[in-house]
């Protein structure tokens, strides 16, 4: 069921927050609805696939995720518009990181050094997907995020100026060429 228009963000924690399938702002077509759903997600996102021999994710798991994935979304989504996020959504969401960095560890192997779960605790699936955000939150990639003009994704914009509006040219893109096009043939009709 995955193929790469899923996989546009940019970056993996981009592509986590974008698995709805709504082609407009509501959110409520969610993709992830099964561990083996997630399973398989992990396995077409080519990162770490041998973390399926692990603990595999519960149900439970899943619907820990999701709820998370839909705080993180709301939490991006106003400060990007420069909006006061809601008080209890930014307490969640700094009580769910603090807590997941808890249990993790720092992993210098890499530059720049990154947290990672331990694998053996039962927290082990929300821990790996909140640190996973706040990797991109702390990383320079972050000041690029932008959002969809037409669904709710987030994707990295590198180009410069205006810069790119649309998750996806052939779908969002694509989806308002047709809306302009039509607007103007109806203004047309009226002259
Ligand atoms: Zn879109």
């Amino acid at each position: 069921m995955w193929s790469n228009e899923n996989f546009i963000g940019g970056h993996i924690a981009l592509d986590f927050l974008n698995t709805v399938g709504d082609t407009d702002k509501s959110r409520s077509d969610n993709l992830i609805t099964s561990p083996d759903v997630l399973l398989d997600w992990l396995t077409a996102s080519n990162t770490e696939v041998e973390d399926a021999k692990g603990i595999p994710p519960s149900q439970d798991d899943v619907d820990a995720l999701v709820r998370f994935r839909e705080l993180a979304h709301r939490v991006l989504s106003y400060s990007l518009e420069n909006n006061t996020v809601e008080p209890d959504d930014i307490q969640t969401f700094e009580a769910q990181i603090k807590s997941s960095l808890g249990r993790a560890h720092l992993d210098l192997g890499t530059a720049p050094a990154r947290w990672i779960t331990a694998g053996d605790n039962s927290h082990y699936w929300i821990d790996r997907f909140v640190l996973l955000v706040e990797g991109f939150l702390s990383s320079p990639e972050a000041a690029k995020l932008r959002q969809c003009e037409g669904c709710s994704w987030f994707f990295l914009n590198s180009g410069r100026g205006r810069g790119r509006r649309w998750c996806n040219m052939s779908t969002c893109g694509n989806r308002h060429k047709v809306a302009a096009h039509r607007k103007r043939l109806l203004d047309g009709d009226q002259r």
